[in-house]
């Protein structure tokens, strides 16, 4: 996390502009190539990966909301609760009986498109458990273009 490394955010390469400031530690994009990183005096590597780990949370977490609530009513299902979490394996998880989806936290470094998909698949699960024939006729149904935010992901 230092001056000159690239990150990514929805998509997009930014340069990390890191600057020291008494004031709260904070993260915001300067332009459409830059993310500046405040921090404090003293902040070492993994209080910075932290701090940028936090704001990509937050960025999350500004648009999932939207995504859930118009996909509920075309698929008829309700989510009862969602959570980001940082996830070794899987983009997402569902778990059917508690009506609740895990995002993964590096969807925030992927195109919005893919963090929809991903969205739009675990809410399927609510309808199917498993990657069946049945799975992925609702998948098609909904978002025809699926495969190709499954592609970006990998
Ligand atoms: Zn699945």
């Amino acid at each position: 996390m230092y001056t000159g490394e690239i990150h990514t955010f929805w998509g997009n390469p930014y340069r990390l502009h890191v600057i020291e400031q008494a004031s709260p530690p904070q993260v915001w994009l300067g332009d459409e190539k830059t993310l500046i990183m405040q921090i404090q005096a003293g902040m070492d590597r993994d209080e910075r990966k932290v701090l940028l780990e936090d704001w990509y949370r937050r960025q999350l977490k500004k648009v999932i909301p939207d995504f859930i609530s118009h996909w509920e009513p075309v698929l008829g299902v309700h989510v009862k609760e969602w959570r980001v979490k940082k996830m070794k394996t899987r983009w997402g998880s569902c778990n059917i009986q508690a009506q609740r989806i895990w995002l993964n936290l590096e969807l925030a470094q992927r195109p919005p498109k893919c963090l929809e998909y991903i969205v739009v698949h675990e809410m399927t699960h609510l309808l199917e458990r498993y990657h069946n024939a049945r799975f992925y006729r609702l998948m098609d149904s909904w978002m025809p273009d699926w495969r190709d935010y499954k592609e970006l992901l990998k």
